[in-house]
Order: C-alpha cells, then sequence, then structure tokens
C-alpha cells in the first residue's frame, strides 16, 4: 500500500527446531498432515529497526489469503510446519506471521513474495545441514555453545544469533536461529541487530 505500512531496515529470518519446540513443558501438537520432517522449519520473515524495535500489525486490510500461496502450500507444509496446539492444517500460523509481520514488509514484499521468499531462504540457509557437517547432530547429545554458532557460519556464511529454550528438565537446548536479510528480502546480511536472550555455554540439540 501507499502508506498503509511502516519503513523498516532489514528483516529477521527464524526458523525452529521442532524437537526444542516439542521437548517442553508447554508439549506440541502435530500438524493434521502429519509429523514433519526432523528438520528445521520456518518461523517466520520478520521486519526490524536498527535499534532493535519492530513494526507489527502494519495493515489490518490485507488479511492472509490462502488463495494468493496455492501454489505454495504442499512447500508450506513440509517446511513451515506448525507445531503448536491444537493440531491445525498451517493456516492459523501462516496467517499470524503474515498478519503481525508480512503486513509490514508489503512494499517491497506482496503476499505471495512474502511466503516463497521465506521459503527459499530455508533452503538457501541449510542450517541442518551445516550443523550435521561438523558433528553436530540432532540426538540428544549436548554441544558447546560456540561450536554451534561457529558451524552455523561456516555454514551458511553468515553470523546467527541462537535462542535457546529449556526442556522439561531445565536443560538450554537449541530452539531458534535468526539470520539477517536485507530490506528488499533479496540477500543475507550480517545483523545490524541481536535480540537478548540468553544460552547455557552447553546446550542439547534433541531429537525430533
Ligand atoms: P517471544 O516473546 O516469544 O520472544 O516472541 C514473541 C513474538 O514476538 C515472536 O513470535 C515474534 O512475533 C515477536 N518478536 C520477538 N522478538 C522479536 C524481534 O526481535 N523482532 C521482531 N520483528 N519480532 C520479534
Ligand atoms: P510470533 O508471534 O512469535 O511470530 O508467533 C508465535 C505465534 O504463532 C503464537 O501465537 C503461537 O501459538 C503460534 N504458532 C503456531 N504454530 C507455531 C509453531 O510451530 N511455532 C511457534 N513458535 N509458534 C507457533
Ligand atoms: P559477544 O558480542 O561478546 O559475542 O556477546 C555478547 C553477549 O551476547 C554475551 O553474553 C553472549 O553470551 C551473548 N551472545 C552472543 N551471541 C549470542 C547468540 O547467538 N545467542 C545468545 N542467546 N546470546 C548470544
Amino acid at each position: 500500500g501507499l502508506s498503509v505500512s511502516k519503513d523498516f531496515d532489514f528483516f529477521y529470518f527464524v526458523q525452529q527446531w521442532p524437537g526444542s519446540y516439542c521437548d517442553t513443558q508447554q508439549k506440541c501438537c502435530y500438524p493434521t498432515t502429519g509429523k514433519p520432517a526432523a528438520d528445521f522449519g520456518v518461523h517466520g520473515l520478520w521486519p526490524n529497526y536498527n535499534d532493535g524495535t519492530y513494526p507489527s500489525n502494519c495493515d489490518s486490510s490485507s488479511p492472509f489469503d490462502q488463495s494468493k500461496v496455492s501454489n505454495l502450500i504442499s512447500t508450506m507444509q513440509k517446511d513451515w510446519p506448525t507445531l503448536a496446539c491444537p493440531s491445525g492444517n498451517g493456516v492459523t500460523f501462516w496467517s499470524h506471521e503474515w498478519d503481525k509481520h508480512g503486513t509490514c514488509s508489503e512494499d517491497v514484499l506482496d503476499q505471495h513474495s512474502y511466503f516463497s521468499r521465506a521459503l527459499s531462504l530455508k533452503n538457501q540457509t541449510k542450517l541442518l545441514q551445516a550443523l550435521t557437517t561438523a558433528g553436530i547432530k540432532p540426538n540428544g547429545g549436548s554441544y558447546s555453545f560456540s561450536s554451534i554458532k561457529s558451524a552455523i557460519q561456516s555454514g551458511v556464511g553468515y553470523t546467527p544469533f541462537i535462542e535457546c529454550n529449556t526442556d522439561e528438565s531445565g536443560n538450554s537446548q537449541l530452539y531458534q536461529v535468526y539470520l539477517c536479510v536485507d530490506n528488499s528480502g533479496s540477500k543475507l546480511i550480517e545483523c545490524p541487530a541481536f535480540p537478548h536472550a540468553k544460552c547455557g555455554s552447553q546446550i542439547e540439540f534433541p531429537s525430533f
């Protein structure tokens, strides 16, 4: 739109490890389309400002419209699965991401472009491959925080931000990986700002 959406400085491209979403006190529910692959899934592509703040819910006149992404749905079910309860087919999660974040970048990425850019970023970053190449496997083992960070840095070529959560026993584990994308959505960049979150010096990589 002409003036409905706000300017922003860059995107966080956020991927989640399903084993860590599920392996907490909150639990998870597999999507109605079946248990997702043991791979990182997209959480979202989030417009952000350099000072760490971010715009949200920028255009209520542009709701998520499944018909605009009909050719992407099967790939979204695979690469952007929902794990929240109750089980869903993904539409609630994708709608939330579009309404809260996507509407704030619609001057540069319309709805179809927003979802297809996020899916291609997932393919481009190959997080699981970066980790397993460095011997870091989702087997419930514990790995040093710095080895995880440098494995992703080496594989992807950009410094990630790692967000941890805690399993049922209170152990710190690999939950989300943030990478940054320029404000046209076209290329990965070094992050201008990092979120705040604490990880242990040793973190678990649970199976899924
Ligand atoms: P949480 O409080 O669980 O970290 O985040 C809740 C939600 O707030 C996220 O799912 C996301 O929508 C939004 N959010 C949290 N941190 C950031 C951030 O640094 N940048 C942006 N753009 N959104 C964020
Ligand atoms: P955020 O606001 O942090 O971008 O998105 C989180 C919202 O999406 C929450 O309302 C959460 O319940 C919902 N959601 C649905 N499926 C998932 C999922 O697989 N992972 C996460 N982190 N949130 C999900
Ligand atoms: P530095 O800029 O020295 O690498 O890190 C400054 C602070 O941010 C330290 O407390 C460090 O532990 C934390 N930090 C650096 N990178 C990450 C990251 O990827 N994830 C989290 N959760 N904290 C980080």
